[in-house]
């Protein structure tokens, strides 16, 4: 089935005992045994599972193409749920640039455990093969990363991992099924921050993890996603479900403006540098073409001078909102480095853009005026 049927009939359809085409929010934390003590429903307590939660995994793991997904209470926990695959020994291989948040777990949690870590270009398969380690457990990847853009080669770092017997892991948070689907290029986790394009409304916190094969790994993230009990609200859950259902037509709209919006700043004197994968000129685009089908809605830019130009440049648009996220129906716009705060390698003259549902025209033009 195609991915736009999918996102509509993944594990949805009429409810069978009151005919609700919608499914029910099933606020219940816990569930009923039978005489026997068995579960009939097969729910036993809501930290476990709910049925709206169920739906959410079911209908992401098909667009995903896996075997199952995990959803958590937002990205950052789901992320944690991939690393808790690794065991002290391990290595692990991390982009030396990606989202600042990850990397931070990274150095305070996960390393913390006696966990080796590289950081190192993961768009540059020669860095990350002379990387490798026999004891390399984990190749981590962000692509699109953010906020630089950068293009990280999937199939060529799935064939990696399998060499070394280790998972290839990537964040897809910047580029939602269908423009990416990494487990179709050899991925054996995907993850997303739901917050951003699958629920894609500026009013859910989530995350999901999609596991490409069943069995052990799978058997394991479960159990930890149960014990560890960041799991999302049955009413974020429906919410997530309920948002699936547009973030084709949403996600092909957003991509067509972004590469109008990108095209238009790479034109413009008053722009240093624009990156945005959609550009021939950006050093990924050719992987980025192979790899995903358009290519996302999210750019960022440089404007000579310093922080003080770039937060000018902010502070005089009128359609974007300046809010940090992405992925949303409403377009942002964020001076990336000072939330990511000290140690930053971010430009301090970067701007970073998510382009949301507004029409094209309207955001060059506000754009246009905030430059000039
Ligand atoms: N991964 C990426 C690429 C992100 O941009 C973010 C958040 O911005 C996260 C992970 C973390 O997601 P959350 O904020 O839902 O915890």
């Amino acid at each position: 089935m195609k991915p736009d049927t999918l996102a509509v009939h993944a594990a949805r359809g009429p409810d069978r005992e009151t005919g609700a085409v919608a499914q029910p929010l099933y606020l219940s934390t816990t569930f009923e045994r039978a005489t026997d003590g068995s579960y009939p429903s097969g729910f036993q307590y809501g930290r476990n599972d709910n049925p709206n939660r169920r739906a959410l995994e079911q209908a992401v793991a098909a667009l995903d193409g896996a075997n199952d997904s995990l959803a958590f209470a937002s990205g950052s926990a789901a992320v944690l749920a991939a690393f808790s695959l690794l065991r002290p020994g391990d290595h692990l291989l991390v982009p030396s640039e990606c989202y600042y948040g990850t990397l931070k777990q990274v150095g305070k949690v996960i390393e913390p455990l006696g966990i080796a870590v590289s950081r190192v270009a993961t768009w540059d398969l020669d860095e990350v093969r002379n990387a490798l380690r026999p004891q390399t457990r984990m190749i981590w990847v962000e692509t699109p990363s953010n906020p630089l853009l950068r293009i990280s080669d999937l199939a060529g770092l799935a064939t990696l991992a399998r060499t070394q017997g280790a998972w290839l892991a990537c964040d897809s948070t910047l580029a939602p099924p269908p423009v990416q689907r990494p487990l179709e290029l050899g991925a054996d986790l995907v993850m997303h921050s739901s917050t951003k394009f699958l629920a894609g409304h500026s009013d859910v916190t989530g995350g999901l993890l999609s596991v490409r094969e069943g069995g052990g790994e799978l058997e394991r993230l479960r159990e930890y996603q149960a014990m560890m009990g960041a799991v999302p609200s049955p009413f974020d859950c429906w919410l997530t479900r309920r948002s699936l259902m547009t973030l084709q037509v949403r996600v092909r709209a957003q991509v067509a403006a972004a590469q109008a919006v990108a095209a238009f700043l790479a034109g413009q004197p008053s722009v240093e540098q624009v990156f945005y994968p959609g550009l021939a000129r950006h050093a990924g685009h050719a992987v980025a073409a192979r790899q995903m089908h358009g290519f996302g809605s999210m750019l960022s830019f440089t404007v000579p001078g310093g922080a003080d130009e770039a937060m000018r440049v902010a502070a005089r648009v009128r359609l974007f909102t300046r809010a940090t996220s992405l992925g949303s129906v409403e377009s942002l716009i964020e001076h990336r480095a000072s939330i990511e705060g000290p140690g930053t390698t971010t430009p301090a003259n970067l701007l970073r853009l998510s382009i949301g549902l507004e029409h094209a025209d309207d955001l060059i033009e506000d754009l246009r005026e905030a430059l000039s």
